[in-house]
């Protein structure tokens, strides 16, 4: 199949890539690496059946060869990026959302859009399912990505309904790995660079809030099944099992065999309590969980740091 990846040169749209490749298909990467970075695909130089179109998807964008897939990853989606950017966050899920769905139409492709677990926001359901509709603070630091994610998800389903564009909508949950952006400001990276160049560990607030992190090959492999199967309404992906900051900053330090020390900063406005995955969904329409554990992902991950920070 010939398939777009929107993001394609960002974190997990590099590991999308990575696998479509392998598994014989002809991708199109569109990235205009605001966030991503052309290194994450320099292991596909020469590769004949990847094409990388620089572009912004904001933008409208017209490929002449008959695409079937679609993978909707572009955003900026770290907490530290997308406040940075926030109109080019709001702009990429609404105008680039919109641009994408066209071509799916235009196509008559398949459309996957990468949501997230953000719109859930400070759930008060907990562990989240796919029917809860969220706590989100439209105009809090998280808004702009929430609420992108939010509209897109809202798009996608408008399209679905009034053109019978053929959707998929995934919420992704934290997910980690080779690959993501040492300074993105997201705890894996801060955390395991800290353990690494001997700076003491900066939790947040007091460290009891709790996350549910997810391997990127995991993550991976759960979209292809997405993509595959029938099912047109939002499926949360992601690594149900659950841990509080300080405790995860204690496994890196284990980890990494560092003995830094660990400081409180202030906890960030609207910072989510609490987030983890009820995947039930997934798994009772296609066989999958997620197979990489804590341990063996933070040391894969921690072992690719070490090459980079070296
Ligand atoms: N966090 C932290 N120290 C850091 C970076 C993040 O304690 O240096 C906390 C942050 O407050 C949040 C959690 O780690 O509770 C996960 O943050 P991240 O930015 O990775 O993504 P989020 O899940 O909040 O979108």
């Amino acid at each position: 199949m010939r398939i777009v990846i929107t993001g394609g040169a960002g974190f997990i749209g590099s590991h999308l890539t990575d696998r479509l490749l392998q598994d014989g298909h002809q991708v199109v990467v569109i990235d205009n690496f605001v966030t991503g970075s052309r290194s994450n695909l320099q292991q596909h130089s020469g590769n004949p059946n990847l094409f990388i179109v620089e572009h912004n998807i904001t933008k409208p964008i017209f490929l002449a060869e008959k695409i079937d897939r679609i993978f909707h990853l572009a955003s900026p989606a770290s907490p530290i990026d997308y406040q940075k950017l926030p109109i080019q966050t709001l702009k990429v899920g609404a105008l680039g959302t919109h641009n994408l769905l066209g071509m799916a139409k235009a196509h008559k492709a398949r459309i996957l859009l990468a949501s997230t677990s953000e719109v859930y926001g400070d759930p008060e359901m907990h562990p989240q399912k796919e029917t809860y509709w969220g706590n989100v603070n439209p105009v809090g630091p998280r808004g702009c990505y929430d609420e992108s994610k939010r509209f897109a998800e809202a798009l996608m389903v408008a399209y679905r309904d009034y053109h019978q564009v053929d959707v998929r909508i995934i919420r992704i949950f934290n997910t980690y790995g080779p690959r993501m952006r040492l300074n993105d400001g997201r705890v894996v990276p801060a955390f395991i660079s800290q353990a690494l160049k001997g700076e003491p560990i900066t939790i947040f607030g007091n460290g009891s809030q709790t996350r549910s992190f997810c391997f990127v090959s995991d993550l991976v492999d759960g979209m292809i099944k997405v993509m595959a199967c029938e099912y047109k309404d939002p499926i949360n992906l992601g690594n149900p099992s659950e841990i509080s900051i300080r405790q995860f900053a204690e496994e890196i330090l284990k980890l990494s065999g560092s003995k830094n020390s660990l400081i409180e900063r202030p906890l960030p406005k609207d910072d989510p309590r609490r987030r983890r995955p009820d995947i039930s969904l997934a798994c009772s329409l296609f066989p999958w969980e997620p197979k990489i554990g804590l341990a063996e992902g933070l040391k894969k991950t921690i072992d690719w740091a070490r090459g980079v920070i070296a």
